[in-house]
């Protein structure tokens, strides 16, 4: 987990109090080898050697053959890498593609083409509170039996309320990630619940406010300023 911290030129990771004290070590001693930092922390170098990886891998240190280690400046990368944890689903999420549970499966398919996204969702006609969700299978599925599917309603073959799986806006970009991969999806809506007339949230009652897909997730990872 990354953190932010002020004295870490905006970033830092999470470090145990032997990894700080290293990385004070070679920061005032660079270069300096390994078996002298275990001296000044009095271990041996054995037990240094998983603290020593984790600062290498990090970037946070650079070790030099023969030379001993360094401490590397440079860690814009940790503050990129920061925007995963920073950046909310509001930021990042695309307008939500809705069809009705009346539609037929022709026009959600129709929809789908004209649309260019790969989930719909689908909400009740009259209160357009969240009711369903349509992907490319539900609706390939549908077409494959000797079936109109103009004169099928999506309804039959949506995953419904309340097996959906949502997102908030003020939920962050790794949230996201991690819902579409444990629950093997490719979309999830963004949701808000609706509120009563006096201003409580309706519980499983939920307004659509956007989409967030693997594309939205790839396009962050991408942005990052990381070097290739
Ligand atoms: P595909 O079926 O095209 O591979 P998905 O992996 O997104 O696309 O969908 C797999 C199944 O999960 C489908 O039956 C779909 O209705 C359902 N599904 C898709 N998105 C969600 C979601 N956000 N919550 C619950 N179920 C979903």
């Amino acid at each position: 987990m990354y953190h932010i911290n002020e004295d870490w030129g905006g970033v830092e990771i999470n470090f145990s109090d032997r990894q700080k004290r290293i990385i004070e070590i070679v920061k005032n001693n660079e270069p300096i080898p390994s078996k002298k930092i275990a001296s000044k922390l009095d271990v041996t170098r054995s037990a240094l050697r998983s603290d020593l990886s984790v600062l290498t891998m990090a970037n946070i240190l650079e070790a030099k053959p023969r030379v001993g280690y360094f401490y590397l400046q440079d860690s814009s990368y940790l503050t990129e890498i920061n925007k995963l944890y920073t950046t909310k689903v509001n930021e990042i999420k695309s307008v939500p593609v809705v069809v009705t549970e009346k539609t037929s499966v022709y026009d959600a398919i129709t929809t789908l083409f004209l649309e260019d996204v790969g989930s719909l969702f689908v909400v009740d006609e009259e209160d357009k509170k969240l009711i369903g969700v349509l992907s490319r299978k539900d609706l390939l599925k549908i077409t494959l039996g000797d079936t109109d599917v103009s004169q099928i309603p999506v309804s039959v073959t949506m995953t419904r309320m309340p097996n959906i799986v949502t997102i908030r806006a003020d939920d962050n970009v790794i949230q996201a990630a991690k819902r579409l991969i444990n629950h093997e999806i490719d979309a999830l809506p963004v949701v808000e619940n609706f509120i009563d007339e006096s201003g409580n949230p309706i519980k499983d009652n939920l307004k659509i406010i956007g989409r967030v897909s693997k594309t939205n997730i790839t396009r962050v990872l991408a942005d990052l300023g990381l070097e290739m």
